[in-house]
């Protein structure tokens, strides 16, 4: 018995399909079905709620998830030898697992859930800077999503939750911390994985603000925040030149000093100068 529901060790599961892992496909899996448990309950409360996993490999975490008592969960798996495991799970759990096989850059999760949905993953580091940045920019806010909890390697998430004056500041703290609250829930040591991977990892759980912290359009100060972290060590009337012909009157009217650095304004004055700009 596995603890959370009457399905196979996930040992046991691998050796029986033959899932040796791939690095090509970012394949670090989760065995143990306590820490997966875990990492479910981080999504908070699922009942009634529709979850997308992105990657659930062998589904260590999928069962979580379902144990959890998520309404729905539709994951998403590229690798096709996964999902003869992934049918078992949704045997055991009959309507409430649905699997694609596919790449989850190219599904529409819409086509197949309905909000309010919660995102949960162990990603494939190789893709998962790139779907966060995908959800937390959407046409329109707030987002199909209510929460992510998400696996990144350890030195993303700290950039994910990182405060001014800090090394692991910039565009990714700034983008996430404008529309969604941030944090790291659980630290995870390259062990905790089969095969372990070279650094560790954490988990970050963020959640959906109903609007932006600050006012501000999106292009604008993506663009702003883009240029001054481009050359982050330059003085802002430097980084920023190209931005404005007027940059320097623009900075002072924010009250900003001209010779401040980029790692050193919060995301509200980031907002008050992609203001500026845009009315200049
Ligand atoms: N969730 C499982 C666990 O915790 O044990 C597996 C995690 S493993 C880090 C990442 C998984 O994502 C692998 O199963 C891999 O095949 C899958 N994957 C990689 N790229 C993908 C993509 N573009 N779309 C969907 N799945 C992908």
């Amino acid at each position: 018995m596995s603890g959370i529901d009457d399905l196979p060790p996930l040992r046991q599961v691998i050796a029986d399909h033959d899932l040796r892992a791939k690095k090509a496909l970012g394949q670090n899996f989760l065995l143990d079905l306590n820490l997966t448990a875990k990492i479910a309950r981080q999504a908070g409360d699922l009942t009634g709620l529709d979850v997308l996993e992105i990657g659930p490999g062998p589904g260590g975490l999928t069962r979580g998830l379902l144990a959890e008592g998520a309404r729905r969960v539709l994951a998403i798996e590229k690798d096709a030898r996964c999902l003869p495991a992934l049918a078992e799970i949704a045997a055991a759990y009959p309507g409430r697992l649905e699997v694609i096989e596919g790449d989850a850059l190219k599904v529409d999760p819409l086509a197949h859930l309905t909000p309010p949905i919660a995102i949960c993953a162990n990603l494939p580091y190789n893709v998962g800077t790139e779907l966060l940045v995908r959800w937390l920019t959407p046409a329109d806010w707030p987002p199909f999503w209510s929460s992510l909890t998400l696996m990144f390697q350890r030195e993303v998430a700290e950039r994910i939750v990182a405060q001014p004056g800090s090394k692991a500041y910039g565009r990714l703290a700034l983008l996430v911390q404008w529309r969604a609250e941030a944090r790291i829930v659980l630290s995870l040591p390259p062990e905790a994985f089969t095969p372990p991977p070279k650094v560790s990892s954490a988990v970050v759980r963020l959640t959906a603000l109903p609007e932006p912290r600050f006012e501000a359009d999106a292009q604008v100060l993506e663009r702003v925040v883009a240029m001054a972290f481009n050359q982050r060590r330059k003085m802002l009337r430097a980084a920023l030149r190209g931005l404005h012909p007027e940059i320097e009157e623009i900075l002072v009217s924010v009250g900003i000093a001209p010779t401040e650095r980029a790692e050193r304004l919060s995301l509200e004055q980031f907002c008050a100068l992609a203001r500026a700009v845009k009315a200049a």
